[in-house]
């Protein structure tokens, strides 16, 4: 029991031991169960308010008996202590040792005696008072009647005083016990519609399955709770809110606010600034999860309106808050997280149905313009011939297959950083010039590296008009694409490298035979015509045997070098088979043909170290033929060289006829 508490029942301190016992009694089946509470001699010293107010009761109540109000009445404690009575009769006590008051202590019984110093001769009867259950002396009532009542009469009177005044005591003893039940029945039942409010109140938050719901049911809450308070809802920055009385929580480290105090310490404050005049209270309780504090919620309260109960159970609420709050971000996050898993999910797919690049980057480019809502998207790639970033995809028209310096602009700036970028505003953050960013009119980006088997391959850019466009969640996005968009760029590459190993010869890295015929054989069902021109490398046996197999091998090479570089794009060289190579020349003629051929047979006989020649046949087609065929076009041609051969080597010849030195 609480000082506080004793104060409020108006109990003496010595009535601790027995409103230990009101459990005890509640429990108890007994009807009279206050019948069997008493005092022990561990309270005497605590009866000194009950016996002064039960002798004025007593007083009160008798002042209509003739007897009583002849005599004076004092009240001692069990040392003999003065404890409230007539003055004259503490004068008499206090002067004389009295022979009557001591015999009665040691007797414990009552005792009779005389005195002549409290208002001329008067008897005087000290009759103890004890306790209901140890009969313990806890008090003495003395009497100092006028000496010529009779004795037995004065004993009489004095003892029946001491009856009624011992039944004041204990009805007063017991209104004690029955003050302090009934304060701590009020108390529960405060404290159970305090533990339903909150029960209610948890059941509701946790409800909430979105941050802003939650803040909303706190603050709403709250208000419920405590009308007249004044309340705010601090938060760290990255749960903003629309609710008016949620607040942004700035930290700054000259802030003594109590919020601040609170968010930093992460425990409840309480300020009770003494010197404000309105006696107004501020309460900061943090609201937190399992993974940290997130705000706090803020009061400002009348002192008089707020108990321990009431900041226990903002406690309690706040924390209550905090889970469910933490509860909902976890569940926005993961719905948000499913979300995106979806579109990777999805762009994945889409991009695996194609392994041609340029299909890839176009898909990826119209992808991630819807799914980060952009203006413009660009995608480059380093262009290993051309030394340059080559935009392979790009929706702003003008940029379409330009090649940039690899250290231009913001894309240079990304694959050389090979960090992504968040620019929110162009005009202010500007780490390099930006084409895309001028031509397009943007002012915020986000960009990528686009990485391919653990390489920088390239960049994606994406862009928009309005300042600060992109969220944060954005830019993580695009990561998160981008890294698909690279696997699948990463796959189309390996089978365009795999194609192109099945169609090559891997020593002269010409077309294979395989590859030569079905290209003849497709141009032939579509042109008008085409040539083909078999060259073949004089006297290589000879050649082998004079430097080795290997210089042949380099000499095969040089000579397969000085025909692709002698023939258009549109043109096929292929290895033949052995020391013989072939070109294919659609749409043209014998006579362009020849003119390829001679050229071919210049820079040979000119280039190669050691020194060979190279002798070639010739043949051609055209629709007008009565039979198309490859195996027709491949055996003239190789007739004509047999005949070139024949012929002295190091020569073109024609189709059946025809010699051209
Ligand atoms: P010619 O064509 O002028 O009639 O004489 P040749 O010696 O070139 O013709 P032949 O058909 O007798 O010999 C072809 C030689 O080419 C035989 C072979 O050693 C060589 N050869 C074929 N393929 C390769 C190759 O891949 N590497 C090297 N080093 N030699 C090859
Ligand atoms: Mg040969
Ligand atoms: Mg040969």
């Amino acid at each position: 029991m609480s000082e506080e508490q004793r104060k409020v029942s108006g109990s003496s301190p010595g009535s601790t031991s027995k409103i230990m016992n009101v459990d005890r009694i509640l429990n108890s089946e007994s009807y009279d169960w206050h019948q069997s509470m008493d005092i022990t001699p561990s309270d005497f010293p605590y009866l000194q308010q009950l016996l002064e107010e039960s002798f004025q009761e007593w007083k009160r109540d008798s002042s209509g008996l003739q007897m009583i109000l002849q005599s004076d009445w004092a009240i001692v404690g069990p040392n003999g202590e003065w404890v409230t009575g007539d003055p004259k009769l503490q004068k008499y006590l206090w002067i004389k040792d009295d022979a009557t008051l001591r015999r009665t202590l040691e007797l414990q019984a009552v005792t009779i005696g005389l005195s002549e110093e409290v208002s001329g001769v008067r008897t005087i009867c000290a009759t103890p008072i004890v306790s209901r259950i140890h009969h313990d002396v806890f008090a003495v009532l003395i009497s100092a009647a006028p000496s010529h009542i009779d004795s037995e009469q004065i004993q009489f009177m004095t003892e029946s005083a001491a009856v009624m005044l011992r039944s004041c005591f204990y009805r007063r003893f017991e209104r004690i016990f029955v003050e302090d039940m009934a304060k701590i029945h009020e108390q529960a039942q405060r404290e159970a519609s305090r533990r339903s409010n909150l029960f209610h109140y948890v059941k509701r938050m946790h409800a909430q399955n979105n941050v802003d719901g939650v803040l909303t049911e706190v603050l709403d809450s709250v208000h419920g709770l405590y009308p007249y308070a004044n309340v705010h809802l601090f938060m760290s920055q990255d749960h903003q809110s629309s609710h008016p009385l949620v607040k942004p929580l700035l930290l700054h480290h000259w802030q003594e606010e109590v919020y601040v105090r609170t968010f930093m310490e992460g425990s409840l404050t309480v300020c009770d600034d003494t010197e404000q005049a309105d006696n107004m209270v501020e309460i900061g309780v943090p609201v937190g999860g399992k993974q940290g504090v997130y705000g706090v919620l803020h009061l400002q309260v009348e002192q008089a309106q707020l108990s321990d109960m009431d900041l226990e159970l903002l406690g309690m609420m706040a924390d209550a808050a905090g889970t469910a709050f933490e509860n909902a971000k976890l569940y926005e996050q993961s719905n948000l997280m499913i979300h995106e898993l979806r579109m990777i999910n999805e762009l994945t797919q889409q991009l695996n149905k194609s392994l041609q690049l340029s299909d890839i980057y176009q898909f990826a480019n119209e992808e991630l313009l819807k799914i980060l809502t952009a203006e413009y998207c660009c995608i480059l790639s380093y262009n290993e011939e051309l030394g340059g970033l080559e935009v392979v995809s790009c929706n702003a028209s003008n940029l379409e297959k330009e090649v940039f310096e690899k250290n231009y602009g913001l894309g240079g700036h990304v694959f050389h950083s090979k960090e992504p970028l968040f620019m929110a505003d162009y005009s202010v953050e500007r780490p390099a010039d930006s084409k895309l960013m001028e031509s397009t009119g943007s002012n915020s980006m986000i960009a990528t590296p686009l990485i391919v088997n653990g390489e920088v391959r390239g960049v994606i850019l994406l862009t928009h008009r309005n300042r600060h466009y992109f969220s944060y969640d954005n830019y993580r996005l695009l990561q998160a694409l981008t890294s698909h968009i690279g696997l699948a760029v990463g796959n189309a590459s390996l089978h365009a490298e795999v194609r192109w190993m099945a169609n090559r010869d891997m020593l002269t890295e010409l077309y294979a035979r395989h590859y030569l015929d079905e290209a003849i054989h497709e141009c032939q069902s579509r042109d008008f015509c085409g040539s083909l021109i078999v060259v073949d490398i004089d006297q290589f046996k000879q050649v082998n045997d004079t430097f080795g197999h290997q210089r042949g091998d380099k000499i095969l090479k040089q000579v397969s070098g000085i025909v692709k570089t002698s023939i258009r794009q549109s043109d096929i060289a292929a290895r033949w088979g052995g020391e013989e190579l072939a070109v294919y020349l659609p749409g043209l003629g014998i006579e362009q043909a020849l003119q390829v051929a001679e050229r071919i047979r210049i820079r040979v006989a000119e280039e190669t170290e050691p020194r060979v020649t190279v002798s070639c046949g010739i043949s051609e087609w055209n629709w007008m033929h009565d039979r198309v065929s490859v195996e027709s076009l491949f055996y003239r041609a190789d007739m004509a060289l047999y005949d070139a051969k024949n012929s002295g080597r190091n020569r073109i010849v024609i189709e059946r006829t025809e010699v051209c030195e």
